[in-house]
């Protein structure tokens, strides 16, 4: 049985300050703040998710905030950049727009496709790059036109520090296409219209460190529970060694480490994110899932107090 991914279903990745955080991909971005949760495994940190209008999979880059957290090294065993597609013809108007708020870019070329490359505010590693494919947003916030905005992303340069088992990942087990080389990179693909290139750089990366600024984890998607039973069996059939299934709220999470050092995770499609909230609603409570619910109080006070607000720069 051959399972195949459509792609990146979310990006984890850890930040410091939570309001800094919002700022940056609400209000810099432009991204909706679809989901404004606890990380379920320390529930005294935020975990906030930030997409499209409906939060689909494949838009949705997700943070854990830990105020006055350490930075952390962008290296081997982490996704390197997270790619972000924007309609075509829209490179000048972000290109200004980052300038705006002293983001500073580098234009690079890979594939025949033209990338603007910038970092957070924490060093994160993002990218911008025109694409027809992918629904366009309908998402307007803070000077960003529903027409000019981010429609989710293309796809992630992945840092490997063993790019040979790493493509042997992609391919075998995720069930992507390789389909072309280009200054050292490998492309692969894969049948979402989102989320579905990724460029694996095949020299070995030296291993990053875990802190505010880097990913935490990538997660892949599966279409539904059926498939991500299956997906766990696959995983573990060819010698890796998969997480039992994890409850997200969200999705359902297995998650195993590759042997280039990076977190991978499968996460399904359903239920997605209005199962707790309507969808004009998302991101706007502090939602806690059922078994932190008697501590709401406690929990709300231990949290910094976020605004998705406009920047002053627009
Ligand atoms: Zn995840």
């Amino acid at each position: 049985m051959s399972l195949q991914t459509a792609g990146i279903h979310h990006i984890t990745a850890f930040a410091g300050d939570p309001q800094a955080n919002v700022d940056f991909y609400a209000g810099v971005l432009g991204l909706r703040m679809i989901k404004k949760t606890i990380n379920f495994d320390a529930p005294d940190v935020y975990h906030l998710y930030f997409g499209n209008e409906e939060g689909s999979p494949g838009t949705i880059i997700t943070f854990f905030p830990f105020p006055g957290a350490r930075r952390g090294q962008i290296g081997g065993g982490q996704v390197g950049f997270t790619t972000y597609v924007i309609p075509p013809g829209t490179s000048a108007f972000w290109k200004e727009r980052l300038y705006r708020f002293g983001i500073s870019v580098v234009e690079a070329d890979r594939f025949g496709e033209h990338y603007l490359q910038f970092k957070d505010h924490e060093g994160l590693q993002l990218e911008l790059v025109e694409r027809a494919e992918g629904a366009a947003s309908t998402w307007s916030f803070a000077g960003v036109p529903a027409e000019k905005a981010i429609k989710g992303f293309g796809g992630a340069i992945l840092y490997s520090t063993n790019p040979q088992r790493t493509a042997h990942v992609l391919e075998s087990v995720l069930g992507m296409e390789k389909i072309g080389e280009f200054a050292g990179f490998t492309r692969f693909r894969t049948t979402g219209e989102l989320g579905n290139l990724i460029d694996l750089p095949m020299s070995a990366v030296p291993r990053g460190a875990g802190g505010a600024g880097t990913v935490h984890h990538i997660a892949w998607r599966a279409k539904d529970y059926e498939e991500h039973e299956m997906w766990r069996s696959v995983v573990g059939s060819d010698g890796y060694q998969p997480t039992p299934v994890i409850d997200r709220q969200y999705f359902n999470a297995v998650y195993f480490r590759e042997e280039g050092g990076i977190l991978f995770e499968i996460a399904t499609d359903p239920p997605g994110f209005t199962v707790d909230e309507a969808p004009e609603a998302l991101g706007e409570k502090l939602m806690l899932p059922e078994w932190y619910e008697g501590k709401r109080a406690q929990i709300e006070n231990g949290l910094l107090p976020i605004t998705v607000r406009v920047p002053k720069k627009i």
